[in-house]
């Protein structure tokens, strides 16, 4: 952060503008909008700081810059025309250790003025420190256009309640709930629309019935996607702002997690691999637990919660327990991963099915069987199966699947880091040491695979997918500069 945000309150302060034309105007009437008391030095002024003089509102110093005026003020503005004079008003300030804005000079200044939408007493201060003034004006056009006219009013009205709900509702969750169901409920509604007496009523009935407040625990189990964290559902990211606690998985995007409440307790339960974690039992526990105690959870598990994702499990643990949950699907990782490497699972003409298998057989069941999906039109999408590639890849041959069958490999599938290799059924058992340490890793198995030559977004990858003459009919994804490496660790 290049600058710290901050509000000022400059109501009697004394502020200094040197400068006298439109540029300084502007920032004499923005300081006289906060109430400050300004006071300009220029030899000479617009026409409108003129009368600013004349009704009192400003003092004017109608010499050249006198720095003596900068030890007798909170803040100073240098507008002036003439970079030297800014330059030395700036050297003044910092003497002084007066802020110093200089106009349209960030790097001399020691304060840079935002963007501002007013909807007081609701500001939206807005700065790209000086990189790039149009896109502030920009957000703050949009930003205009999407808060309700009317926001300052419902600030005012919720101020008008805090003290009585503080008095009411003194268990602070439970006030937080009575404000979150007020403001994002009818209450707010009523206020925007000019109707306070209606806000009124719904705020005294969840002032004085604190039941009407749901504190009961609640879960949702929640997909956040293959590992974009922009692959997540409107209502999962919902579930996640509002959550007191966030069980995470150690696949979901750390960015993702920046969205939870600042005082929420964040937990990673995630697994690696195989290896240890938190035991399934004690995430169950611990799921159980939160929500027994009342706060809202939200368990978000990479892809979705009810592929591999053991979130039947948890729903199963939060049933029996008789607790409140609601389950959030989200995008898998073969869907995402098809995605993004333009492989589509089904293809009129080319798979008329698609199986999600694991290579992984919960302790004491037998291992997946492959054979039931050798047969050619079926796109075939293998779960946690880094280090069975090559036995399953020998499985489904022996059964006859055609060894021409394009596979992809996909590891770390949506995300920046994301690697893909292209070969055959056939070639495949030869290059699964490429894999050693990469995960997560997909393996899709079928004729649709093909299609990622076609379908791969260029615009995000480009590459050309060339059926390459070596092996057993080899593919192999070529950017124009090298296969890309399957074999980096991370
Ligand atoms: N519930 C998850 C799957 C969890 S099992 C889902 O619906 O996607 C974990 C396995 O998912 C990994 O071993 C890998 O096979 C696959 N996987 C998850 N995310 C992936 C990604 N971004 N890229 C490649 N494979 C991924």
């Amino acid at each position: 952060m290049d600058h710290f945000p901050l509000f000022a309150n400059l109501r009697a302060e004394r502020c200094l503008v040197v400068g006298g034309g439109h540029v300084a105007e502007r920032k004499v009437r923005a300081l006289l909008e906060a109430g400050a008391q300004v006071i300009v030095n220029a030899p000479g002024v617009t026409d409108g700081i003129r009368q600013l003089a004349v009704s009192g509102a400003v003092q004017v110093v109608a010499t050249d810059f006198d720095p003596v005026l900068v030890d007798d003020v909170l803040l100073v503005v240098a507008a002036t025309s003439d970079a030297a004079v800014n330059a030395s008003v700036a050297a003044a300030a910092r003497t002084a250790r007066r802020l110093c804005n200089v106009v349209d000079d960030g790097p001399a200044s020691s304060f840079i003025m935002p963007a501002v939408v007013d909807r007081s007493p609701v500001i939206i201060a807005i700065s790209t420190g000086g990189a790039a003034p149009v896109l502030a004006r920009r957000l703050r056009q949009t930003l205009e256009a999407l808060l309700p006219e009317r926001l300052g009013a419902l600030a005012r009205w919720a101020d008008g309640w805090r003290g009585r709900l503080k008095t009411r509702l003194p268990d602070i969750t439970t006030r937080r709930r009575a404000w979150e169901a007020l403001l994002d409920g009818d209450a707010a509604a009523a206020v925007l629309a000019g109707n306070e007496s209606a806000a009124d009523a719904a705020a005294e009935r969840i002032g004085t019935d604190s039941s009407l407040v749901a504190t009961r625990g609640h879960a949702w189990l929640v997909g956040a996607g293959p590992g974009d964290p922009g692959l997540i559902s409107v209502r999962g990211l919902e579930a996640l702002r509002r959550a007191d606690v966030v069980l995470h998985d150690r696949l979901v995007a750390p960015e993702l997690l920046r969205a939870a409440r600042r005082e929420a307790e964040v937990v990673c339960v995630g697994k690696t691999g195989r290896g240890a974690a938190t035991p399934q039992a004690e995430i169950n526990a611990l799921l159980v637990a939160h929500v027994r105690a009342g706060r809202r959870v939200c368990r978000l598990k990479g892809g979705d919660p009810l592929i591999f994702g053991r979130g039947g499990e948890e729903a199963q643990a939060l049933a029996a327990a008789g607790l409140a949950f609601e389950i959030v699907p989200g995008i898998t990782a073969a869907s995402g991963c098809g995605a993004a490497a333009g492989i589509p699972l089904t293809h009129r003409g080319l798979a008329t099915a698609v199986s999600f298998v694991t290579a992984q057989a919960a302790p004491g069941h037998p291992h997946p069987d492959f054979s039931a999906y050798a047969a050619p039109g079926h796109t075939l999408v293998v779960y946690m199966g880094g280090a069975e590639v090559a036995s399953v890849a020998a499985t489904l041959l022996r059964h006859g699947r055609d060894a021409g069958t394009p596979v992809a490999l996909i590891a770390n599938g949506t995300r920046a880091d994301e690697r893909r290799l292209f070969t055959t059924l056939g070639g495949l058992g030869a290059r699964a040491s490429e894999l050693a340490g990469l995960s997560p890793v997909l393996l899709i198995v079928g004729e649709t695979v093909a299609l990622a030559a076609e379908l791969a977004p260029a615009s995000l990858e480009p590459f050309a997918l060339a059926a390459a003459s070596q092996g057993q009919g080899e593919w192999r994804v070529t950017d124009g500069t090298a296969p890309p490496a399957m074999g980096t660790p991370h």
